[in-house]
């Protein structure tokens, strides 16, 4: 994110705007999942039973998100402080220079390229791991399971739709000063094209396309747009909070608030690592499972139906980087026209 340094203002508004609709959005995921949680069953499978992690304060929690030492977090599977080492080193590796970061920065590229590899290899086993995983809870509960799958995706899509109209219509109303009819009628090629392919990488030269055409600049886009395939997933971040209550509800563990915290900052965080292709969001699930204790394992039940919660979460996703683009277009224009007038 070297670029960031470069484009300064933009760069900070863009990120600001980036991390505040996510949060939105995983608060809205939640806010979600806790309405319909009494439609979701409590699986009765001993294969789910679970013990509940111990219950921490929401001091505790923001105390635990600084590692005591580099190694500890990785040994210990503890991702919030992962993510935050990560930053940490992320930004001293900026620091140092373009001419000293070079090999460092070259490496983690390799780096992450035989990890997705890895992925790749272990998610080619994944069918066989979800039918195993799920054979033995559906023959326990029977159909139940099955209509609560069709409550999730419900709960998953409604928290969509009312994030991308009420956050992205203000949004663009209010700070972007666009009509939200307009944004979303220019929007719709590409909306639809996400919503077909589920990759916000993928959607990203039709996106372009859509948000010149509501108004905003070349300029801003090159540089908004590539930066929120990357970083900004605010459908991915909703499909989190409502899979982590549902997944709760299933082992008969009621989330509390501390735990609630603690997911909306991992999956704010998480949402920065997700790469914009078909999937990546329920490999970060993981992520926000492990951060409140909640067994991995609980993603066999969503994962055979992830690529409809996929399609929903991409098109919010790149929605959500249009509409950034729109707000930032209006915020900078409006600092042009300031610096103009302090001129003469
Ligand atoms: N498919 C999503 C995207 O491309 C990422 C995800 O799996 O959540 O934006």
């Amino acid at each position: 994110m070297k670029d960031i340094k470069k484009v300064g203002s933009i760069g900070l508004k863009t990120v600001v705007y980036y991390m505040c609709t996510t949060a939105f959005a995983i608060t809205f995921g939640l806010i979600g999942g806790n309405l319909f949680k009494g439609l979701f069953p409590v699986v009765t499978t001993t294969d789910l039973a679970y013990e509940t992690s111990s219950k921490m304060s929401i001091m505790d929690t923001i105390v635990n998100i600084f590692p005591s030492n580099f190694l500890a977090p990785i040994a210990e599977s503890n991702m919030l402080q992962v993510i935050v080492m990560a930053l940490l080193l992320g930004f001293a590796i900026i620091l140092i220079g373009d001419e000293k970061n070079q090999g460092i920065v070259k490496a983690c590229n390799r780096l992450n390229d035989v990890f997705m590899k890895c992925m790749e290899m272990i998610l080619k086993l994944s069918p066989i791991g979800v039918f195993c995983l799920l054979c033995p809870v559906v023959a326990s509960n029977g159909a139940v399971i099955i209509g609560s799958l069709a409550m999730v995706l419900l709960t998953a899509y409604v928290c969509y739709i009312v994030h991308g109209l009420v956050v992205y219509s203000i949004a663009v109303k209010t700070v972007g000063g666009t009509s939200p009819v307009k944004f979303f009628k220019e929007m719709l090629p590409a909306i639809m094209f996400a919503f077909s392919s589920a990759s916000s990488v993928g959607t990203l030269p039709i996106n372009m396309e859509c948000v010149e055409k509501v108004g905003a600049k070349k300029e801003i886009s090159s540089f908004v747009l590539p930066l929120g395939a990357t970083i900004n997933m605010d459908g991915t971040a909703i499909y989190q909070g409502v899979c982590a209550i549902f997944i709760a509800s299933c082992y008969g563990i009621n989330l509390t608030f501390s735990q609630m915290i603690t997911i909306i900052l991992t999956a704010t965080l998480a949402s920065i690592g997700t790469a914009g292709v078909p999937g990546a969001g329920m490999v970060m699930l993981a992520m926000v499972l492990t951060s409140v204790g909640l067994p991995v394992d609980g993603i066999a039940l969503v994962a055979g139906i992830d690529r409809i919660f996929d399609m929903g979460r991409t098109v919010v996703n790149i929605t959500g980087d249009a509409s950034c683009c729109v707000v930032v277009t209006n915020l900078e224009r409006k600092r042009d026209i300031r610096k103009a007038k302090k001129m003469q």
